[in-house]
């Protein structure tokens, strides 16, 4: 499978360089995740699907589709801009209602197990969620690649967003469920590509029961809220992080919630 990796060019606290995304050229060139509609990155795309399609009887700058992980912005934003410079192009995700409608084009809905016919090849849907409800991963059953969105980073972690549709049990599901495909390789939205993903995700398993160990040490000795917890739990943080910390540490309250180990009362919360 062909894929040729375009820079969105949006670095920042939380997108770290930038995004990816990843274009696989062939008889239905197809666009992975659709950035934020940067003029950079839609040149860059039209360079790539002129260059691509040149030997082929289809139109030099056709875009067939674009498949998007999840509806964040710096995946989703640049769809309208797409929209308009290839008008042809099917959008496909898999549906988050509340958050889908403020971006005007016909969503296709994918579900998991689909077969999306991309590039030269036939990409699988793999309905991951935990960082956002309507995560997907696409994978190219043959050379095993799996284009694995927001699911990891390799060295980061991923933000758990748990008041705005993040949910970490899900998450940790659908870790393992990656985890049971064997996939060759990550191509991720953020970072280098992964090629030990056995490891990586391995790692990021072990990482998320490190942070709840620590959430459950931070309770027991006083903690009470969250401010409290992520102060305990992490190193000092920049403020363009609190927001995410907090986020993750609200994800690991909520899931000792739902397993019965914790309560709380809306702002302070203990061991139960
Ligand atoms: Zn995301």
């Amino acid at each position: 499978m062909r894929h040729e990796l375009i820079f969105v060019g949006n670095p920042g606290p939380l997108t770290g360089a930038g995004n990816n995304t990843y274009l696989l050229p062939g008889l239905e060139p197809t666009l992975i995740d659709a950035g934020t509609g940067q003029d950079t990155h839609l040149l860059a795309l039209a360079a790539k699907l002129d260059e691509s399609n040149a030997g082929l009887s289809q139109k030099k700058d056709l875009l067939a589709k674009v498949l998007v992980t999840h509806c964040h912005s710096d995946h989703v934003s640049g769809v309208p801009a797409i929209a308009e410079r290839w008008p042809l192009a099917v959008f496909a995700k898999m549906p988050w209602k509340d958050r889908d409608d403020q971006y005007r084009v016909s969503w296709k809905a994918l579900e998991d197990g689909d077969l999306v016919p991309a590039g030269d090849s036939t990409l699988q849907v793999v309905h991951t969620p935990g960082h956002s409800p309507d995560h997907l991963c696409f994978f190219d059953r043959e050379s095993g690649t799996l284009f694995s969105g927001d699911l990891v980073i390799a060295g980061s972690s991923v933000v758990i967003p748990a008041s705005a549709g993040g949910d970490l049990v899900a998450y940790l599901n659908s870790l393992r469920l990656v985890l049971s495909m064997k996939p060759a390789c990550l191509l991720p939205a953020h970072g280098c590509s992964i090629d030990e993903p056995n490891t990586v995700i391995q790692a990021y398993l072990d990482h998320r029961q490190q942070r709840e160990d620590q959430v459950i040490a931070a309770l027991r000795q006083g903690a009470k809220t969250i401010d409290d917890i992520v102060s305990n739990v992490y190193e000092p943080l920049d403020f363009g992080l609190i927001r995410a910390a907090q986020e993750n540490v609200l994800a690991h309250l909520t899931k000792l919630v739902s397993e019965g180990r914790a309560a709380h009362d809306g702002t302070v919360w203990w061991m139960s």
